[in-house]
């Protein structure tokens, strides 16, 4: 979890790698059903593109079925899901979770990445209103859900400020997925 800009595909990635098991992100499964022009896509796409989160039955639907498929057997890695207090309880019923990994920002940090972002991907929901947007309804309907895995002891707060390979690290740290010579702070090979 994380604000937008925070840096969760990036690292779901890598740590998803790490740990073996696939990264089921539902903004990128969502991009992918707008750019196949599916029935889904087109659904998803208005609420993409005005910073709104797709509505939570349809989302759940899409979840479901996402993880019911046989490379999530072993495990798997959620990116930017869940986003909702509904949807914490559909995920409850599919599949307990290990850890909530959350990554924090500043507020002006955050806005910076997703500017420069927007030049490099040109992703529709990338442009200042919408970024502000994104944000408001990230306080407003996921900010909660922090308590709720805290109070379940799942929480693993990270600082997801400074250059990508420092947040990296501490996202490995929490996981538990350090070799000896990242604990050192080397950098991997793969920087
Ligand atoms: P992301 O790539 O995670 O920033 O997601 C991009 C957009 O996809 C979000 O702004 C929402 O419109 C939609 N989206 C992604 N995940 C969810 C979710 N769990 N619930 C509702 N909408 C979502």
């Amino acid at each position: 979890m994380g604000p937008p800009g925070a840096g969760k595909g990036t690292h779901a990635a890598h740590l998803a790698g790490r740990l073996g098991v696939p990264v089921v992100s539902t903004g990128d499964i969502f991009r992918a059903q707008v750019a196949a022009g599916t029935d889904l896509g087109r659904t998803a796409q208005r609420y993409l593109d005005a910073g709104e989160y797709v509505p939570d039955e349809v989302t759940n639907a899409m979840v479901r079925e996402r993880l019911a498929a046989d490379d999530c057997g072993a495990g798997f890695l959620l990116d930017g899901y869940p986003r909702t207090l509904d949807q914490v309880a559909v995920l409850d019923d599919i599949r307990g979770v290990d850890a909530v990994v959350v990554l924090r920002v500043d507020q002006e940090a955050l806005v910076r990445r997703l500017l420069r972002r927007a030049e490099t991907e040109r992703r529709s929901d990338d442009t200042e209103d919408v970024i502000r947007r994104r944000l408001q309804v990230y306080a407003d309907q996921t900010v909660p859900l922090i308590s709720v895995y805290d109070d379940r002891g799942l929480l693993r707060e990270i600082d997801g400020n400074g250059e990508i390979h420092e947040v990296r690290h501490r996202v490995l740290h929490v996981a538990g997925v350090l070799v000896p010579a990242e604990s050192a702070g080397a950098p991997t090979p793969a920087e």
